[in-house]
């Protein structure tokens, strides 16, 4: 086989701590000025090295360990073989970021296991925000202290914990849903962009845009990313391959809504079309009973100050909770 009975490679680089073992290996590459495939047919793995991470093979480990003098155990502590399928279903095996300040003077900048999580905007180490290619956006984003909250919320999911209030993938589910009827661009959002924009995306912009319930708590998500390019996924898995402003949105808006429940719901349903909330109201269906009563209550008091005052807004809100409908389960219950 392929570099069974080899010598150890002579000069080795440290790993660096939570170091991906993709990341060494090509920077082991650069010291012979090959590519990663010369390295690996030289020593003789047999799995591509982002494979390798995510499934280890014991026998292409412990070639690895024999040609750079390391053991297998370090070596698996490399890879995510451990990592929970909750963790497993947000990671970015491709992901690119790197720390500024960890690359300083390197030629090739480590990658960690930790930034290959959907959701790990910073280096810990540092407090520096990660760079990468694909942050379109993101310097729109500005809330930081709320990005950081919903990270930590995501990071402690994926480790198999929970929130208190409402389950983190419910929360996701209704970020991610539609407050309103998908629509063509508004005059207003159409003035947000460029006209060179507006030429190059007219095919897009002529189609009805979806309108997530994350524009409605992250407004500055709209002008972050144009209304026709906002691609976000159903689910919460799907938010691995979305975008760097998508994921960084999300964060902020799961932390914004967690903050307080009842309150960001019953903002969202402040702007919901009859399409939308019942969308919404759908999915609350399922959320605590605590939080729905919460929802019910504060639409009551919006119902009472709307009927008080008169004005157009809560009395368009009034109609809107006291219309009809064939399911209406949070009210229901909360009346019953
Ligand atoms: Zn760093």
């Amino acid at each position: 086989m392929a570099g069974e009975g080899r010598a150890p490679l002579p000069v080795v680089p440290p790993p660096f701590r939570d170091e991906r073992l993709s990341s060494w290996l090509e920077r082991i590459a650069d010291v012979y000025l090959v590519s990663l495939d010369d390295l690996r047919a030289h020593v003789g793995w047999s799995r591509p090295a982002l494979q390798l991470e995510i499934d280890p093979v014991q026998t292409d480990m412990e070639r690895i360990a024999a040609a750079t003098n390391s053991s297998v155990e370090r070596l698996f502590g490399m890879t995510f073989h451990n990592a929970s399928s909750r963790c497993r279903s947000l990671l970015r095996p491709d992901a690119r970021e790197i720390c500024p300040i960890c690359s300083r003077g390197m030629q090739r900048p480590p990658r960690l296991r930790t930034w290959s999580f959907a959701f790990s905007f910073y280096c810990d180490r540092h407090r520096q925000p990660l760079q990468s290619p694909d942050t379109r956006g993101a310097s729109v984003l500005s809330d930081v202290g709320s990005a950081c909250r919903g990270a930590a919320i995501l990071s402690n999911w994926a480790k198999g914990g929970e929130t208190a209030v409402v389950p983190v993938d419910a929360a996701i589910s209704l970020l991610l849903a539609p407050h309103r009827k998908p629509s063509p661009p508004a005059p207003w959002e159409l003035a947000r962009l460029a006209r060179s924009d507006q030429q190059a995306h007219a095919m897009e912009l002529s189609r009805p845009c979806p309108r997530p319930v994350l524009g409605i708590l992250v407004p500055e998500f709209n002008s972050a990313v144009p209304v026709y390019n906002q691609l976000l996924p159903r689910a919460l898995p799907g938010l691995r391959d979305a975008p760097f402003a998508e994921r960084y949105a999300i964060a902020i808006g799961l932390a914004r809504l967690l903050k307080n429940p009842a309150t960001a719901v019953a903002h969202i349903l402040e702007t919901t079309d009859e399409f939308g909330r019942k969308k919404v109201l759908g999915l609350i269906d399922r959320w605590p009973t605590g939080i729905r009563n919460a929802v019910a209550r504060g639409a009551r008091r919006t119902t009472t100050r709307g009927e008080g005052r008169g004005t157009a807004k809560n009395a368009c809100f009034t109609r809107r909770v006291r219309a009809p409908s064939g399911r209406d389960a949070w009210r229901d219950r909360a009346d019953a």
